[in-house]
Parts: structure tokens; sequence; C-alpha cells
């Protein structure tokens, strides 16, 4: 019981901050995006193609979680407005605290979208609200159809879900039948786009996704 009470009063003061994240970045009429997905599934693969596709209509801005090294902020740092570096130093999660911490070091007016690219992991992140509007659930191809029925607390809130390597679905004869079938049981609200960061295949339904989520809340 103490264990559990513990967890719920982290997650609460996680929710206060994350909070004034929110309200901090809808002052400045950014829109936040927090991905999550496992790891090796193409968070910074598919924003090395979006942020420069979108630009320069909107500007975007990327805060990066990683256990350890600089290298997706190092592969973000051309593309984006600017790219901060979160090291987790072990943490399996991003935590609203770091998030604005994050934000200090960030020129807010001269922004329109803020991507948190989460730490590489299918459950925690699923319990710390960060501060976003939306969330994005990357899943890829070479992890399997099943990764909805086994993790449904990542799914289940997601606001877009992404099938990430499809060029390589006909080689590993991925068929998304699965993922449809399991979705319909715990989100039917989130569109799901078949993309390849790779390639390109798909990802204009996503940047048109994100257009419209942005002028939903901030117009034109
Ligand atoms: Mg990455
Ligand atoms: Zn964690």
């Amino acid at each position: 019981m103490t264990k559990i009470s513990v967890v719920r009063s982290v997650l609460k003061a996680n929710d206060a901050v994350a909070e004034v994240n929110r309200k901090r970045l809808e002052a400045a009429g950014i829109l936040v995006l927090n991905i999550t997905s496992a790891p090796g599934s193409g968070k910074t693969a598919l924003l090395e193609r979006t942020i420069p596709a979108l630009a320069p209509g909107l500007r975007s801005a990327v805060v990066v979680g990683d256990l350890q090294t600089t290298r997706d902020a190092e592969r973000l740092g051309g593309l984006a407005v600017e790219v901060a570096q979160i090291n987790t130093e072990g943490g399996c999660h991003l935590q609203a605290t770091q998030v604005a911490d994050a934000l200090d070091t960030l020129a807010l007016k001269d922004l329109d979208l803020l991507f948190i690219e989460n730490v590489g992991n299918m459950v925690c992140p699923a319990s710390y609200d960060l501060g976003e509007h939306l969330r994005v659930v990357l899943l890829s191809v070479p992890e399997g159809p099943d990764k909805v029925a086994k993790y449904p607390t990542i799914f289940q809130p997601a606001d877009v879900i992404l099938i990430n390597k499809m060029d390589l679905a006909g080689l590993l004869e991925f068929s998304d039948e699965i993922v449809r079938a399991d979705l319909a049981r715990i989100n039917t609200r989130a569109p799901l786009f078949k993309v390849s960061a790779r390639t390109g295949e798909g990802l204009e339904a996503w940047y048109d996704w994100l257009r419209v989520q942005h002028r939903a809340r901030f117009g034109s």
C-alpha cells in the first residue's frame, strides 16, 4: 500500500508540472506532441523527415530524451529550429520537470510545434504527462502486429498512431489487420497512418494531420 501511494504522489506532482508546461506552451502558440514507441521504431527518423517538410510554415523544435548520448539531438540539430537533449541518466521515461528545464533553453516565440521524443519504452511513458496536447505512438513493422494487444496502456491514450517501416511490410509478411482489430477494442479515436520514414511513403497524410491540429488550436 505504501509503495502504491508513493507512486501516486509522484505522478500527481508530475501532472502539476505538466499542466504548467502546457499553459506556458499554449500561451506561446505552440502545439506540443509527445512521441512514444519502442527503441528503434524510427522516432528520430520520422522527425528528420517531418521537420523540414513542415517548414517554413510551421517551425519546429525538439526535446529529445535518451538514457545516454546526444546522437539523436545531433541528427536533428541541422533541421529543427532548436533542439534540447535530455539525458535521463538511466531513467526509462521523461518527466514533466525535465521538459520544464528544457523549455527554459528554447526561444519559444520562434516556434509553432514542439516535438518531445520520449525515451524508447512502451510501458511507463504512458503514465507521465509532459504537458503535451497530443500523444503520438509509433509502431514499426519489424516489431510485429501484436504490440497493441501487448501494450494497451500506451495505445489507449494515443491521439494518432503511425505504423513505420512499411517499406519492409512485404519482406516481413506484415499485415495491419491484427493492429486494426486490436485498436478497435481499445482506441477507435486515433487515426492510423502507414508510413515509411525511410522512403517517405504515406507521410503526406501525417503532415496534413499535424497542420490541421495546429490550425484547430491556434488558427492559421
Ligand atoms: Mg531516437
Ligand atoms: Zn520509466
